[in-house]
């Protein structure tokens, strides 16, 4: 079994370390909060005091960070001093695609092999050990990655080189958060042209119109299979972190050149939603914000 250094014990990787330790692995965990290493602690990881200190003799480093400035820190700060060469680092945040792409350069020059791993599924997936892994990186880094990538999730894919889970991550969800934008004003439509909401859904569901956004993850309550919509738009994943995952896909369109007028009009969509308070929300949740925009201003009422 490997000694595994894993940095980042937030929402995801909170959940996710507890199941190397399940998995028979010593996790030497580490995060800046007191109250996330101590859960981690209780779900059968060992306390680091730093992340130098977890990275000391380690196999494999994991990190599940926010964003890429606390990626290239630690890295920077800490693993790339601490941990042997001989370790796979594995980075499953969700970061910018030239962040990546630096970072396992970097990593490379001084002669460790990374891959990039971010994940597809929440907070559930991430405890359930259910999460989908898209890697970037050389099939060597893949090999040494996937046995500690599979006790956390249930599909590990090989994307391609550096920088390409980041890539497939980010195109996922440009398309997820245009198909769940156009989802939501069809089913508005829908209703202000008086079919039952129910009836649509048998029908496009059927129909050239079909989509995960609608028939594995609708919108509307009472309608389709049991999702956030049915909770109040509570849990499932947060509109904020949608947003930044467009911000992310925009970036990256802009450096590669790419035409992404759909990808750039829900960008602005769930931006409007989280100014208006729905960062917390379901990013299916947008659907009220596109109902609500849809009544007449104050004014033309009367
Ligand atoms: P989070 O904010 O809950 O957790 C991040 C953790 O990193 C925090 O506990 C924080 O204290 C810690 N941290 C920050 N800087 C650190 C440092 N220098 N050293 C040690 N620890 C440090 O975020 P999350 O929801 O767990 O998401 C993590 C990543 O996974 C993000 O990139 C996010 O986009 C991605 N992601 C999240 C979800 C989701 O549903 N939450 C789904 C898929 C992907």
């Amino acid at each position: 079994m490997a000694k595994i250094a894993f940095i980042g014990l937030g929402h995801m990787g909170g959940g996710m370390a507890p199941n190397l330790a399940k998995a028979g692995h010593e996790v030497r965990a580490f995060d800046l909060s007191e109250d996330a290493l101590k859960r981690a602690v209780e779900h059968g990881c060992t306390a680091a005091r730093s992340a130098a200190e977890a990275c000391k003799d380690a196999d494999a480093i994991v990190t599940m960070l926010p964003a890429g400035k606390h990626v290239a820190d630690v890295y920077r700060s800490a693993v790339f001093a601490a941990a042997p060469k001989s370790a796979i680092l594995i980075d499953c945040s969700t970061i910018d695609v030239a962040t990546a792409k630096l970072v396992e350069e970097e990593a490379q020059a001084d002669g460790f092999t990374m891959v990039d791993a971010p994940v597809s599924g929440g907070i559930a997936a991430a405890q359930g050990g259910t999460l989908t892994f898209m890697v970037g990186g050389s099939a060597e880094g893949f090999e040494q990655a996937r046995p500690i990538l599979e006790a956390m999730g249930k599909a590990v894919i090989h994307a391609g080189a550096a920088g390409s889970g980041q890539a497939a991550k980010i195109c996922n969800n440009m398309l997820l958060g245009a198909t769940m934008a156009a989802t939501c004003e069809t089913f508005v439509l829908a209703g202000k042209l008086g079919l039952d909401l129910q009836t649509f859904y048998d029908i496009a569901s059927k129909a050239s119109g079909q989509s995960w956004s609608m028939t594995s993850y609708c919108p509307v309550p009472g309608v389709g299979p049991e999702t956030p919509a049915d909770r109040g738009y509570e849990g499932g994943f947060a509109a904020a972190l949608m947003l930044k995952d467009l911000k992310l896909a925009m970036a990256a369109a802009m450096e590669a050149g790419a035409y992404t007028p759909m990808g750039g009009e829900a960008e602005e969509l769930y931006q409007r939603f989280v100014d208006l308070g729905g960062g917390t929300k379901d990013f299916s949740g947008i659907i009220k914000m596109i109902d609500d925009s849809w009544k007449p201003p104050e004014d033309d009422q009367g």
